[in-house]
């Protein structure tokens, strides 16, 4: 009989709690016929209001739920580090629990990684439907960028959605690092991945935890951790302003000796240092995000830290 563990990180999520749980008893019904023993561990990252209360209470009344809350708001990527070192299944998923995930593609999943020619399952989104029209055209442009300037495949509408091997899963927890950007660490740790498409679904309790300015930063520490162009690109900046400065420099050397020096040219002198620095300043932003993140990285300080669990297996950072 496989055992599958399903990792659902919960952030303020007490009112779609109680649905998510009807819905994936009936797929663990289904599961059950299909001679697989599913167990969900749910990940409270700290929310502030009932979450962990309910989730208890669900853990109370079946053991075949699990709970691990952390100490405060870690943030998702911690929750899906936690929930995979303490998850033991020969298959783990890893999904929302607000129903944008949908629960009854999980028996196919679970089809798919038996036949054995894939070590994961993910899923796309193929429209971003219900989605604000600002954020969607800066997340396509995103995915555009990433594809040019890292060696990492990262799919367009991807989402955590997933159901991996154990073998996946042992190698995504061998990357240890503490910035962690899942949607690239998927993709960089290799093997087969078959997609699943649908339809996106939007979100029918609760609210989404993501605001624009909370997604803007979360694709910096994608770029940061997935490519070095941006510092590469300052480098070629550099120089070319080198070159123009040098190509600048003879010909007014020329011109002054062929014509004198008629002109004081101090407004474009004050645009060009303006730009200059403006360049400089931006350039060293860049450098900044790379050292701000060496920096957290060579700290070494815990991904999350857990205040309760009803889980056995100590995971990795709270032995
Ligand atoms: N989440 C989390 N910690 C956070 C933010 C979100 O664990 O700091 C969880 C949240 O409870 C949900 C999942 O991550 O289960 C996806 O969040 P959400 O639905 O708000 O994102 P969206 O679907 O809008 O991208
Ligand atoms: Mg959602």
């Amino acid at each position: 009989m496989d055992h599958i563990s399903i990792i659902v990180p919960c952030y303020n999520e007490q009112e779609a709690l109680e649905d998510y749980y009807r819905a994936i008893t009936d797929v663990r019904d289904r599961l059950s016929a299909m001679d697989c023993r599913l167990e969900v561990i749910f990940v409270d990252d700290g929310s502030r209001d009932q979450t962990l209360a309910v989730m208890k209470e669900l853990a109370a009344e079946h053991s075949w739920i699990k709970y691990l809350a952390f100490t405060r708001n870690f943030g998702k990527e911690a929750a899906i580090y936690a929930g995979l070192t303490h998850a033991d299944g020969e298959l783990v998923g890893l999904m929302d629990v607000d129903l944008q995930d949908p629960p009854s593609l999980i028996p196919e999943m679970v089809q798919t990684l038996r036949e054995g020619r894939y070590d994961c399952v993910a899923t796309r989104r193929v429209d971003r439907k219900g989605e604000p029209v600002i954020r969607s055209f800066f997340a396509r442009a995103f995915y555009r960028l990433m594809r040019q300037i890292s060696d990492v495949e990262i799919v367009d509408g991807a989402r955590d959605y997933r159901l991996m091997s154990r073998r996946y899963v042992d190698s995504l927890l061998e990357l240890k690092e503490y910035n962690r950007f899942s949607k690239g660490l998927f993709g960089w740790v290799g093997y087969e991945t078959k997609w699943l498409e649908y339809e996106n679904i939007e979100r029918t309790k609760g609210e989404t935890k993501w605001s624009f300015f909370k997604l803007l930063m979360y694709s910096i520490d994608g770029i940061v951790a997935f490519s070095t162009a941006p510092v590469r690109f300052a480098a070629w900046l550099g120089l070319l302003f080198c070159i123009l400065a040098f190509t600048f420099i003879l010909i007014i050397i020329g011109r002054t000796m062929i014509f004198g020096d008629p002109v004081a040219g101090w407004p474009s002198l004050v645009c060009i240092i303006l730009l200059l620095a403006g360049i400089q300043l931006f350039c060293l932003g860049l450098l900044g995000e790379y050292l701000s993140k060496t920096y957290l990285e060579v700290k070494k300080r815990p991904i999350y830290l857990c205040r309760e669990t009803n889980l056995e297996k100590a995971g990795g950072e709270d032995r």
